[in-house]
């Protein structure tokens, strides 16, 4: 698994403030090496200090551990930083194979220890939750708190993780199915200039769908007739070239594995 430069896009599907710390992209110990569970944080930082004053200390590191600590931040008004894309250190020992610095994403939340915690930042904490589950077709239960697994952290303190993880699978079971992974995307068909099928269809809804088919592209046979059309032809290569410049995928002008998540959005 490289560099997870997804995770501001998966952040933004939580509905909050998203900041992107700059450099993020290349930040981490390394890549990260695979994806298997979720660490719920607490920052211990200050009392007060604004928003997310842990900022620093999460992304460079502290005297004794080098920097990035976690992938995201969680601010108290629930506005989420991304820090790092990489590997972080953020559970070391961990007491669960799926839940290791190589094996997990780490979020902090600003809590100083003792302060309740916000609505506004809890309700953001489960939806980045749950999000992260959804893009990494976990389930609910790879969720847990740094405390559940490495026996000397107290964090995050008070909040219920079982009802933390119910409020997770909640909004899991509410939303998109997490069947669409990247496996299902393999199986969906390469879909180029010359086929005449139905699956062209399919992708001229899709880039409808998704505001990419300009007026002029179908006036001069209707947009039905347009959307029923089973041709690949020249004018839909370059709507599907336009859809991927947009997108920041690589620009090939035909629907494969690349192209089908961000076409059906999943
Ligand atoms: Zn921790």
């Amino acid at each position: 698994m490289p560099y997870l430069t997804q995770l501001a896009d998966v952040a933004r599907r939580v509905g909050v403030p998203v900041t992107e710390v700059a450099g993020w992209k290349t930040r981490g110990h390394g890549p990260q090496p695979e994806v298997q569970g979720v660490v719920c944080h607490h920052t211990a930082g200050p009392a007060g200090g604004g928003d997310y004053p842990s900022l620093a200390v999460v992304r460079d590191g502290r005297p004794g551990l080098d920097g990035p600590l976690s992938h995201f931040g969680l601010g108290r008004s629930g506005h989420i930083y991304v820090i790092a894309a990489g590997r972080c250190w953020h559970n070391a020992p961990s007491t669960s194979p799926r839940h290791d610095n190589s094996s997990s994403i780490g979020i902090e939340a600003e809590n100083d220890g003792r302060q309740p915690w916000p609505e506004a930042q809890k309700a953001a904490y489960i939806r980045l939750c749950a999000e992260l589950c959804r893009e990494f077709a976990l389930p609910a239960s790879r969720v847990k708190a740094h405390r559940e697994v490495n026996t000397s952290k107290p964090d995050p303190h008070s909040i219920d993780m079982n009802a933390f993880r119910r409020a997770v699978a909640a909004l899991l079971d509410g939303g998109t199915s997490p069947s669409w992974t990247e496996e299902i995307m393999k199986q969906l068909p390469m879909v180029r200039l010359g086929d005449d099928n139905y699956d062209v269809k399919t992708v001229r809804g899709c880039l409808f769908a998704r505001g990419r088919v300009p007026v002029s592209a179908y006036e001069q046979v209707g947009l039905e007739d347009w959307l029923k059309s089973t041709r690949y032809d020249s004018g839909l290569v370059e709507l599907v070239r336009g859809f991927q410049q947009a997108e920041g995928i690589e620009e090939d002008g035909f629907v494969g594995p690349g192209t089908w998540p961000s076409l059906l959005r999943v």
